[in-house]
């Protein structure tokens, strides 16, 4: 799933991209972006402000969007400076001004009444109905004077509750554990990983078995399709698979206007097992990663790739469940012959090259019968919808 983040604070940036560090995230910030809004903070709570820029920047993406407001409560100043932190000083204010200006407040005041918190509210929208606001706090107290060199904003001057150092003495692992925003983070976290959390199914079976009538069964119902053949036909388009295609197999396989002609090419490989292999080993990690790249952007609940070889390129690896779909031998022939223009000899060869049908069902989670009528296909794809999946749409 796609992620950007609604800061253009590079201090925020990292730690919220530390925190999110293995959770599979693409996360955009405003460098990818030729142009990003800035947006007015002009709401009376932290929580109105973070919902506003979260909603902002999702609609202006079209991704999901998180968005942070945090500010500093010091008890004795009633609060402030609170949503007014990083402008305490004034709309330009640096860091160190607005330190400055809390410790020429607090003067005098000793150091068990100098108590504080910070408060993070993070919101994350995906710019319609979808949106969710978490809060951290961390309680702590105001130092006499600025300590350590790390961290950003009022760090140097908050001393967390049980710990001798200030944030801006804490390395940015120590400092997320405690902090307000580590807190919050921790909790979106959450609320991110079960928005994005995707069923993939692998859906393969041989040729003509019917794979492509079920894939689109399940799109209707509401699933993302991922076709591992079109991913191959437009990888063989691409310059540099298309000159090593040609100087594995030789010019034979191009056509009039000098493009590869997927035809001459499977007369080739599929009656020359090496052949064959030679084909796999250069397209079959590319598709692969392809695929990978496509779940990682997806944020529909239910993934289907649709592959005739899932399980024997090993691509099975990406997926929950596998979904098989078989048919009897005759259908099958039936079928292909209907469909297709492959002569008896190619359509040998494709299922030479696919393996038994068998020993795909063999490794099914769910098996779908597809030798009656359309209906009673889209029965059993209705069945697994709606029995073994989790059901699509929001949280
Ligand atoms: P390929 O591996 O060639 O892509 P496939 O497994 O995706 O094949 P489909 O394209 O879904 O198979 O089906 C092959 C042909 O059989 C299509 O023309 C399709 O409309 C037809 N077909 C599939 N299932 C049925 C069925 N239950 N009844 C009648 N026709 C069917």
């Amino acid at each position: 799933m796609e992620l950007v983040l609604a800061t253009q604070n590079l201090d925020k940036i990292k730690e919220i991209k530390d925190t999110f560090k293995n959770l599979g995230l693409k996360i955009f910030t405003f460098k990818d972006f030729s142009y990003f809004p800035s947006i007015e903070e002009d709401k009376e709570t932290p929580y109105d402000n973070a919902l506003k820029k979260a909603r902002t920047i999702a609609r202006f993406t079209g991704k999901i969007a998180l968005a942070d407001d945090s500010g500093l409560e010091v008890e004795v100043l009633g609060g402030a400076p609170g949503i007014f932190s990083h402008r305490f000083a004034g709309e330009k204010a640096s860091y160190e001004d607005n330190n400055r200006k809390i410790l020429s407040l607090l003067e005098g005041i000793p150091l068990d009444e100098r108590k504080a918190a910070f408060r993070c509210l993070i919101a994350i929208s995906d710019g319609g109905s979808k949106e969710k606001v978490v809060e951290g706090i961390c309680k702590g107290r105001i130092l006499q004077e600025m300590r350590g060199e790390k961290g950003f904003g009022y760090d140097p001057l908050f001393q967390p509750e049980g710990f001798t150092k200030t944030f801006a003495q804490m390395s940015l692992k120590e400092k997320n554990k405690i902090s307000h925003r580590g807190k919050a983070l921790k909790k979106a976290r959450k609320v991110l990983e079960e928005w994005t959390n995707t069923t993939v199914i692998g859906l393969t079976g041989n040729i003509g078995s019917g794979k492509t009538t079920v894939a689109r069964m399940f799109k209707e119902l509401g699933a993302e399709i991922i076709e591992a053949d079109k991913i191959g036909h437009d990888l063989i388009k691409k310059v540099e698979v298309k000159k090593n295609l040609i100087r594995t197999f030789g010019s034979s396989i191009l056509d009039e206007k000098k493009e590869i002609e997927r035809r001459k090419l499977g007369r080739i490989v599929f009656k020359n097992k090496k052949k064959l292999e030679k084909l796999n080993q250069i397209l079959h990690p590319l598709i692969f990663a392809e695929i990978k790249k496509k779940i990682a952007s997806t944020q529909a609940r239910i993934v289907i790739i649709d592959a005739a070889i899932l399980l024997e390129a090993g691509w099975n690896s990406l997926v929950d469940k596998v979904l098989v779909v078989s048919t009897s031998y005759e259908a099958q022939l039936k079928r292909i012959k209907e469909s297709t223009r492959f002569s008896s000899e190619e359509i040998e060869g494709i299922m030479q090259a696919q393996g038994p049908q068998d020993k795909k069902i063999q490794r099914a989670d769910f098996l779908i019968r597809n030798e009656g009528s359309l209906k009673e296909t889209k029965r059993q794809v209705e069945q697994i919808w709606e029995k073994e999946l989790p059901k699509p749409g929001l949280n």
